[in-house]
């Protein structure tokens, strides 16, 4: 059978790609595009230590394991679509003044000492991190970036381009990745069904937003600009958590206390 031609095929690819525009949740990127865009995030982030400075794995073990701890319960859950296909590394970035958590696409999640200081029991961070994941997980990323690409960029893509160069456009901003109000949702809602899979409290992340409420304008968290509107998330979160009849109450709150201390 004779093979379309280039163009032919870039049309064909246009069609679908107006096709799928109609969608809201549609992504031309694959699952491996995530992982290498989140791999390459991770050396920007490498690369940048004054910026991110991460706290060296060999010398803090004990946090790490307990944090690793956390997210393989999250794994465990039999919830995680990409368990197996995204990396699931936690990296933790020593300020102490910021209070904030981020994910790269593919699995990459940034925790900041700040953060881990400020929260007062496992559950909390755990909730963090359920929405963390549940941001990759749910491709969070890679939806964003289908919504906004140049149209260059999407028929690279979709013409299966196998290097990182097409990524270079899009991958320097996304360290500071703002998602959509409906992608935070999407985010909260798995976080919560992720922690109701677990012993854990499930609404966690609630008690976490309430923490960051508290501390009105004084120091303003970095978390809050990335994640707003906490009143309504704290109200949203504690429904969804009394509808789907979750039955988890470990906080862990005096093992976490005794972690914090590691932190100094
Ligand atoms: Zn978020």
């Amino acid at each position: 059978m004779k093979k379309p031609n280039t163009l032919a095929r870039y049309i064909g690819y246009f069609v679908l790609l107006a096709t799928l525009c109609s969608c809201a949740s549609y992504n031309f990127y694959t699952p491996r595009h995530d992982q290498r865009l989140g791999d390459k995030m991770k050396r920007e982030i490498e690369s940048s230590p004054t910026l991110y400075p991460i706290l060296a794995e060999a010398d803090h073990q004990r946090i790490y394991d307990y944090v690793n701890g956390i997210v393989d319960t999250l794994l465990n859950t039999g919830l995680i679509r990409f368990k197996d296909e995204f990396a699931w590394e936690v990296m933790l970035l020593d300020d102490a003044d910021v209070l904030n958590a981020f994910v790269a696409p593919g699995g990459y999640i940034y925790i900041y000492t700040g953060l881990i200081k400020y929260l007062e029991s496992e559950d909390q961070l755990a909730g963090v991190i359920a929405h963390e994941m549940a941001h990759a997980d749910l491709r969070h990323a890679s939806r964003q970036m289908s919504q906004k690409s140049s149209l260059s960029t999407v028929l690279a893509v979709a013409g299966g381009a196998t290097g990182t160069g097409y990524l270079t456009d899009i991958g320097s901003s996304l360290v500071s990745l703002k998602f959509s109000r409906s992608f935070e949702k999407e985010a909260d809602r798995m976080a919560i069904r992720l922690l109701c899979a677990t012993d854990y409290q499930a609404d966690g992340l609630a008690g976490f937003f309430e923490r960051l409420q508290s501390i009105g304008d004084k120091r303003p968290p970095a978390f809050l600009s990335t994640h707003p509107n906490p009143r309504k998330r704290v109200e949203k979160i504690k429904k969804s958590a009394a509808e789907l009849n979750c039955q988890g109450s470990k906080t862990n709150r005096r093992t976490y206390q005794r972690m914090k201390r590691w932190l100094r």
